[in-house]
């Protein structure tokens, strides 16, 4: 499995991660990224069996606070 971990303190919400990558990456409710499917918090984490998108979007976010492995 591969995991997404998203640090949502140094999220800016710019959008570039929900743009590229819609299958993981959603608007939170604070207009944060936030991973699709898991509970709102300051730290997420998202277990997925394909890389698909989300290697674009990590790669993407001007602030770094994607990893993907
Ligand atoms: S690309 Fe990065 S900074 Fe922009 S919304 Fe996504 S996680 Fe936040």
């Amino acid at each position: 499995m591969i995991k997404i971990t998203l640090d949502k303190s140094k999220c800016i919400g710019c959008g570039t991660c929900w743009a590229l990558c819609e299958k993981y990456f959603q608007e939170g409710q604070d207009n944060k990224s936030h991973l699709a499917g898991v509970k709102e918090q300051a730290q997420e984490e998202l277990e997925v069996a394909e890389i698909g998108c989300a290697e674009n979007a990590a790669t993407a976010c001007p602030v770094q606070c994607i990893t993907v492995k």
